[in-house]
């Protein structure tokens, strides 16, 4: 008997939490599938698709570092990620077999935040990357008010606030943070091995809520210090988790299971 099964490829890739999230979920449900890392390197992402393309077991996979935009090449584009996010983080299988590409980033980081009141008010954004353009995406679909985007390279900021059409400024990672009622940090710094993020929040509102997506470390010295000054905050894991459930459901068919957030954030930060 075959298994259905999805996988996440990139290279490096012995470093992803996807099976551990995916696996959990499959077991959660009784569902009688599988989830593996496959490392692919870049030479072999055509042959990697080609491969699986024929195999009617495979639901999709994650993409992750270097494939996000080499992939576009290989899958069909029907919700134009292209034109928009400009990176593909899911491949899966439509009913006709055709495989498409999308970008769960984008709802994997709104899902926590899409409570919030946010209508007409300041938001800012550290980061220009892959994972920044994600946010603005998703940011560019709520009715904020000005995003100023704060960027190593501020050239690459302003590029990014024109290509989703937002009102803002960019400015340099030194600027003042402007009275924002939500931050998010969508750069590498604070990750372990790279440079803190060291930013006066003393201009946040009360009400503001910071949220950092970088999950490892879970609790970076920028959340520590936001809720130092009493303000909300939103980790990592939660969009790592908001993207996989996703995923999840466009390989399985099935919504993740409710109830059992804090045993996987547990799982995941062992
Ligand atoms: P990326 O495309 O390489 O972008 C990195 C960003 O960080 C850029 O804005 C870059 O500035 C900035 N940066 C890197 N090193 C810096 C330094 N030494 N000084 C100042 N700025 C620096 O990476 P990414 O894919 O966007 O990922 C960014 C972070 O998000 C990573 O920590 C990643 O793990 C995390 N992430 C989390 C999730 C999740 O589900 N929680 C999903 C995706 C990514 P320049 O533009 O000036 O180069």
């Amino acid at each position: 008997m075959t298994l259905p099964y999805a996988e996440v490829i990139g290279d490096p890739i012995s470093h992803s939490k996807s099976p551990l999230i995916h696996k959990f979920w499959l077991d959660r449900l009784g569902i009688s599938g599988d989830y593996r890392r496959a490392h692919v390197k870049a030479e072999d992402l055509a042959a990697y698709i080609e491969s699986r393309r024929g195999d009617a077991d495979w639901r999709g996979c994650n993409v992750t570092i270097p494939h996000k935009i080499a992939v576009m090449d290989h899958v069909a584009d029907p919700g134009g990620v292209r034109a928009s996010i400009g990176a593909m983080n899911t491949i899966a299988r439509a009913e006709d077999g055709t495989l498409f590409g999308t970008n769960t980033d984008a709802g994997g980081f709104f899902a926590p935040i899409a409570g919030l009141d946010l209508e007409g008010r300041p938001v800012a954004v550290v980061g220009a990357g892959g994972a920044a353009r994600a946010v603005l995406f998703a940011l560019s679909k709520a009715k904020i008010g000005p995003v100023t985007v704060l960027n190593r390279s501020p050239l690459k900021a302003m590029g990014l606030l024109a290509a989703f059409g937002l009102k803002g400024s960019a400015k340099p990672l030194d600027a003042p943070l402007p009275e924002a009622a939500l931050l998010v940090n969508a750069s590498a710094l604070g990750m372990t091995g790279q440079p803190p993020l060291d930013l006066d929040l003393s201009p946040l509102p009360d009400d503001a809520v910071v949220y950092d997506i970088v999950y490892s470390p879970l609790e970076t010295a920028l959340l520590k210090a936001a809720a130092a000054q009493g303000l909300e905050t939103v980790d990592g894991l939660e969009m790592l988790i908001g993207q996989a459930a996703i995923a999840f459901s466009l390989f399985f068919g099935a919504a993740p299971p409710e109830g059992c957030e804090d045993e996987l954030k547990a799982l995941l930060t062992q």
